[in-house]
Order: structure tokens, then sequence, then C-alpha cells
């Protein structure tokens, strides 16, 4: 349970301090010696999170006629996971190291290795784990039942399809969509909230058509490549994987990851893949229950609709995110988190130059009349140059000083992140300068 010390990549360690500093993230049970690959987020990266889910769900769901949310839960019935073929499969192939006891998942390592990485030591045969946490359902020892936390949303997703395309009048093709957490029993962690044993996806089942699936897993690997560009992301740093036939999952027959150049290396952001008709047979085979689509304009035919799923990880996001705009600016001696307007936790910071003089009360009132609209934080302590700086790390675009001249016209200075350029603007105009920066930036 105790927290092991792992070496990640310096620039990670940096990340990692700084969401420290700032109260972004922090390694979850702290007081306790922490526990491995949890975390939990703190006022800003709760901010920061929820922009990315709320940037999703309105791309995905809101902007979309033909594109269902829902909430499924996250205790399901052991059946979901066979017919799924997670027990069956679920597995990571893993080899310890006999001299340094350290664990590698085998496909992390070079083809052939026989030595380990890290201390040239031999390593095991290769050894089956299943990564899904088991708990009970239940209070008494025979009435109680082995059930698992979900590995993925998205079976939450298939045994309701029923539910869904009963209660709505949907046709083909038409998706549904979910966020929630999942879980995993991870053996080998590190490099911060990229791989933890709890974390959140943002998953969506897109129901085509059979024969149409090449058409629509082109439509959205290009869609969710442009929604990653979209949060700000450097489009150099950002790529698509084919999936080798090997590479690919059980129930996949063609998928592309979404990639990250992270400072460890390109790696997966999300998996965009055609699962056939996989899951509906699945789960039509073992709930013996009908999952068709009913045609109606083709006399009523029954359709076992296949899928393009697009499945995202919203913790490997947000560490995109950090990864992406961390900015040491040496010119100016200053750390700068450069988020993008959009997803930035606070968009604007509102100071009044000093304490005194009726500056508070207009820094106030200017906080007072944007907090509903704009995120908005109000801070009066310290040194003005300090309060800047802290901006700069919480990755706060705009802020608003109040100062002598505000008192005689009614203006105040609003001060770029990036650019460090100040203008001065009128009281009345603020929330509209503001929305017009965030629009076009
Ligand atoms: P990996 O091989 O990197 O563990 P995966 O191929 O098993 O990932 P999927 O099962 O395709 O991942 O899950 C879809 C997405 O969910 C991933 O692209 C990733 O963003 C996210 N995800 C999966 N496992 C984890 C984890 N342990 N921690 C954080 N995010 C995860």
């Amino acid at each position: 349970m105790a927290k092991k010390k792992v070496k990640n990549n310096p620039v990670i360690e940096k990340i990692i301090s700084l969401s420290r500093r700032r109260g972004i993230l922090f390694q979850s049970s702290e007081i306790y010696g922490s526990i491995n690959a949890v975390y939990d987020y703190g006022p800003l990266g709760v901010e920061l999170k929820r922009n990315v889910k709320d940037h999703w769900w309105k791309n995905i769901v809101t902007a979309r006629e033909n594109i269902l949310g829902m909430d499924s839960a996250i205790l399901m019935h052991p059946k979901v996971w066979e017919a799924s073929g997670h027990i069956e499969n679920f597995h990571d192939p893993m080899v310890d190291c006999k001299k340094c006891r350290k664990r590698f998942r085998v496909d992390n390592l070079q083809e052939n290795t026989t030595h380990c990485p890290e201390c040239n030591g031999e390593l095991s045969d290769p050894k089956q784990f299943n990564l899904m946490f088991k708990t009970t359902l239940g209070s008494t020892e025979d009435s109680s039942q082995e059930i698992y936390l979900r590995p993925e949303t998205a079976q939450g997703i298939f045994i309701n399809f029923n539910n869904i395309t009963s209660s709505n009048r949907v046709k083909l093709p038409f998706g549904i969509a979910q966020i929630g957490k999942a879980f995993r029993n991870e053996i080998t962690t590190g490099n911060f909230i990229f791989r933890t044993r709890e974390f959140e996806q943002m998953e969506m089942e897109f129901f085509i058509r059979p024969g149409e699936n090449d058409k629509w897993l082109e439509y959205w690997k290009n869609e969710r490549l442009n929604w990653y560009k979209s949060l700000g992301v450097t489009p150099e740093k950002l790529r698509l994987h084919p999936h080798s036939e090997d590479e690919l999952a059980h129930y996949s027959k063609a998928c592309y990851d979404i990639e990250y150049e992270f400072p460890f290396g390109f790696s997966e952001l999300e998996g965009v893949a055609d699962r056939g008709t996989f899951d509906l047979t699945q789960h039509i085979n073992l709930s013996k229950k009908k999952l068709h689509y009913i045609d109606q304009q083709n006399g009523g035919e029954k359709i076992v609709p296949a899928v393009i799923e697009t499945s995202a990880g919203i913790d490997r996001t947000v560490l995109t995110i950090l990864a992406d705009s961390y900015w040491e600016d040496e010119e100016n001696n200053r750390t700068v988190m450069r988020f993008s307007p959009e997803i930035a936790p606070i968009k604007v910071a509102i100071f009044p130059l000093f304490n005194k003089q009726g500056m508070p009360k207009i820094a106030r009132k200017i906080f007072d009349d944007l907090k509903f609209k704009i995120s908005s934080f109000y801070d009066g302590g310290g040194s003005i140059g300090k309060r800047y700086r802290r901006q700069d790390e919480a990755g706060t675009p705009f802020c608003i000083t109040v100062d002598h001249q505000s008192l005689d016209d009614k203006t105040v200075t609003i001060r770029e992140r990036d650019s460090l350029k100040q203008e001065r603007i009128a009281i009345s105009k603020i929330e509209s300068v503001i929305n017009d920066k965030i629009q076009s930036s």
C-alpha cells in the first residue's frame, strides 16, 4: 500500500511538483503514506477536468442530434463481463525480474528481451494477471455475490441498448455516449496520471449498418483527432497509430490509437475501434434478449448494428494538457501553464493594486458581477508581481488590476498571460472584451 518512490521523466517531475504546489493534483491518501497510482484532483484540477469533460460532452452529445447521453452504474451483473470477454481475456502478460523484483508488461519490452531493462537480471516466464477489481454485493456470506468494479464504461451502454432505443426515436446511424469512472488493477504504473488504477473515461458507441464500418471508422478517427486540436494541443505532437493485426483487442476488427508525444514518448490517449457486432451479439447470446434495431423503413427488418467506438481517458487528456501547456519562460523568470482560455480552470483573476483607497471595493464589485458568467478569482493579498506569477502557474489567461486611475475614470488594466501585453479597458467592457479574447484564441 505504501508509496514506492517512482522515478519519472524530469519534465513529468516538474509537472507533478507544480500540480501539487498549485492544487491541481495530489496523490491519494497522502497523510497515510499514499496509495500508488491513485490521485485526487484539487481545486484547480477539478475545474480543468470538468472543462475537458464539458468540452467533450458539448462536442459529442449537445452538438449532435443523433448521439444520446447516459450515465450507467459502476456495478453491473457479473455476466456482463463474461459476455464482454473481460473475464476470459482481460489480462496483461507480465514478467518479473528475478534479481531486482521489478515487474514489466511483456508488450512494453522489446521483442525477445530476456534480461531486465533496469538491472540486467534474468526475467521470469510471462504470467497472466486479471486487471479487474473484485468486490462483493450483499452483506451475508451465503447471499453475497462476487462482482467487479467496471474496467470500462462501454458495457453500460451495450446492456442498455434496448432501454435507450425503445424510449427514444433513433435511426441508424446513432450513438450513445457516457462519461464515468473505470477501475483497473494495473500492474505497471508510473508517469503520474498516465496509467492509474481508478480513472475516468469518455466513451461513445456509434451504431451503424454492418458494412459501413470503414467509412465511419475513418470519420470518427478524424473527428476525434481534431477534438484534441480544438483543446489547444500542439497538432505536431498528435498522431494516429493504426493497430497491426497482433495489436488488436479480442473484440476489434480495426483500431486507431490517437497518440500524444509526452515527455516520455508517444503514447495512447484514445482508441477509435471498429468493434463490429461483437458486443451486442455476445449480450444477445448470454442474456437471450433481443438486442436488435428494427428498421421501419425496410419493413421492420431486424438488424444487429455494427459499432464504432471512441474511447478516451480523461486523466490522460488532463496530463496531455498539463504537459503541452508547461512553459518555463526564462526571459521573464516565470513558469506558465499556457492553457487555452476555453479550458483554463480560472479565466480571469481580479486584483486591487493596493488594499486601500477604495480599490478592493471596486475589484470586489467586478468579481461579483463576473463570477457567474466567467470563471473568476479574486486575490487581494501579496505583491502584485507575486499575484501575477501565481496566476501564470495556474494558467489563468487574463488578469484585471484595479489601480489609482480606476478611481478616476472607471478603467482597469487587463494583462494577457502569454504575451504579457497590458491594455486599459472600461470596467463596463470587461465581460465583452474577455469573451472576445476567448472566442478569438
Ligand atoms: P493502455 O494499453 O495504455 O493501458 P488500453 O489500450 O488498455 O490502454 P483502452 O482499454 O483502449 O486502453 O481504454 C481506452 C482509454 O482509456 C485509453 O486510451 C486511455 O486513455 C484510458 N485508460 C485506459 N486505462 C487507463 C488507466 N489505467 N489509467 C488512465 N487511463 C486509462
